[in-house]
């Protein structure tokens, strides 16, 4: 059976690339009818932190990213990689390493000053150390014996087929001195306890791979096969980073867009459905293939991830939108936007034009609460040769059926008397009656608005003509 993982170290949020290589073991495993794994890896208890790990998993809940099993926690199962050490250990697989910090920095001198690449030396070998008595005061490490001969050699879904030389590994610590287990050290020990089949990851794990490869040939259980994601870069070609805006999950929540959006936009984001920009996550499901996945990295384009929001936005019912709207509109106004127009009313007419659900709630806002237009604006539109022309629309509107068709004849009959032309009329009405400037159709505007405060609203700006 498929079964993937993703496993985020929770030192910070969950950015672009973490929750692209989150979807495509997903929907790997969803479309394999396999099972999807989380675990939190946070071993490294100074840079893990609990607001990280709640993000992360509040992330994956918003974009839809459910697992079938987890959240593990590595920290939970330190015992289990303490008695898999020990297995090591005893097997002569690995051993402990008492040298110090200082002596491997002076080694690492030693060898960059006679040009050789740095790497541990193996001292602490059992065959380099006989005799030899462990120094007194000093908390070893235990570290994998990586064998001297040979080549690591796996086929990775995406890359292809990749080479390496043992001899450009040494012996990695598997075991921290403080009894924690290293990173390759807890992949290996989860994968194999979580049967994991397919590891799916960023390709700055490339490197780590093949000494995971060799600790799990010395364990003895099959290889999971590999697939190693590029890296995703901002527009300008440079690794994607803070830089470049808004990179989080839930900053894009923040800002408006909708999880369906960002999730087809992550797809996109080195996997291609043909020409497809826009498809459903059901469609990904059944094209998905880690064949397709572009071996070259991805450029991050906000325009592109607007250009989907805002065609989900206008897909949208405005029972789905309004929520979402109305959380953000009562964080604006601090109306209760019952007592405004019919939210659904509201968004029907915004939602054509809205690239997020920020703009949509703000180009929502004058519904609900009024701002009554500056003296400048007053100085600007209340000009008084439109005057009796708005006035007269006034006493027209007491009477007719409020609808938009209505509101059109009353429009034309009242700039008629007065040889107007209609954005005469239109531009001073409609900041009276909205404080803004723009708007979708002003028949339609106010019909949603509502007779009754587009006439109490009318009555208290026609005062302002006069002063
Ligand atoms: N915890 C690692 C990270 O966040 C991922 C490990 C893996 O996928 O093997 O980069």
């Amino acid at each position: 059976m498929v079964r993937t993982r993703f496993a985020p170290s929770p030192t910070g949020h969950l950015h672009v690339g973490g929750a692209r290589t989150a979807l495509f073991a997903w929907v790997f495993a969803k479309q394999k009818k396999g099972k999807f794994v989380l675990r939190v890896e946070d071993t490294d208890s100074l840079r893990s932190t609990a607001e990280s790990r709640n993000a992360i998993l509040k992330s994956m809940d918003w974009l839809g990213l459910d697992y079938d099993e987890g959240p593990y926690f590595q920290s939970d199962r330190l015992e289990r990689y303490q008695k898999v050490a020990e297995q090591l250990l005893l097997e002569n697989q690995a051993y402990w390493c008492y040298a110090t910090n200082q002596e491997l920095a002076e080694m690492r001198t030693k060898q960059k000053s006679a040009g050789i690449k740095p790497r541990y030396d193996g001292r602490w070998r059992p065959e380099n150390a006989a005799g030899k008595s462990p120094p007194f005061g000093i908390k070893p490490v235990l570290r994998f014996k990586n064998p001297d001969e040979g080549f690591v050699t796996w086929n990775d879904l995406v890359k292809g087929q990749i080479s390496v030389a043992n001899r450009e590994l040494d012996d990695l610590i598997i075991m921290r001195a403080d009894g924690t287990p290293t990173y390759n050290f807890g992949v290996v020990v989860d994968d194999w306890d979580m049967k994991i089949s397919h590891v799916i990851r960023g390709d700055d794990h490339v490197n780590n791979t093949p000494r995971q490869i060799n600790i799990i040939n010395a364990l003895d259980f099959a290889t999971p096969e590999y697939g190693h994601l590029s890296m995703i870069l901002g527009s300008d070609g440079e690794r994607l980073s803070k830089r470049h805006g808004a990179t989080s999950v839930l900053e894009f929540k923040e800002a408006g867009y909708l999880p369906e959006a960002v999730m087809n936009y992550l797809a996109r984001l080195g996997w291609g459905f043909g020409d497809f920009e826009k498809f459903t996550i059901k469609e990904m499901k059944q094209n998905f293939s880690l064949e397709k996945v572009s071996k070259s990295p991805a450029k991050f384009d906000v325009e592109k991830l607007n250009w989907l929001n805002q065609s989900y936005i206008k897909e949208a019912s405005s029972k789905y939108l309004s929520s979402m709207v109305v959380k953000k509109l009562t964080s604006t106004t601090g109306d209760s936007v019952k007592d405004g127009p019919d939210i659904h009313k509201v968004i029907s007419l915004l939602k054509d034009r809205a690239k997020t659900i920020n703009e949509l709630a703000l180009s929502a806002a004058f519904f609900y609460e009024y701002l009554t237009p500056s003296e400048e604006m007053a100085k600007q539109y209340y000009t008084n040769d439109i005057y009796p022309s708005i006035k007269l629309f006034r006493e027209k509107i007491d009477h007719i059926n409020w609808e938009k068709d209505a509101l059109n004849i009353v429009f034309k009959e009242s700039i008629s008397h007065h040889q107007k032309k209609f954005a005469e009329l239109a531009i001073p009405l409609r900041v009276m009656v909205t404080g803004v400037t723009k708007t979708p159709a002003l028949n339609s505007t106010l019909e949603v608005l509502g007779r009754e405060r587009v006439c109490q609203r009318i009555d208290e700006q026609l005062i302002r003509f006069r002063e």
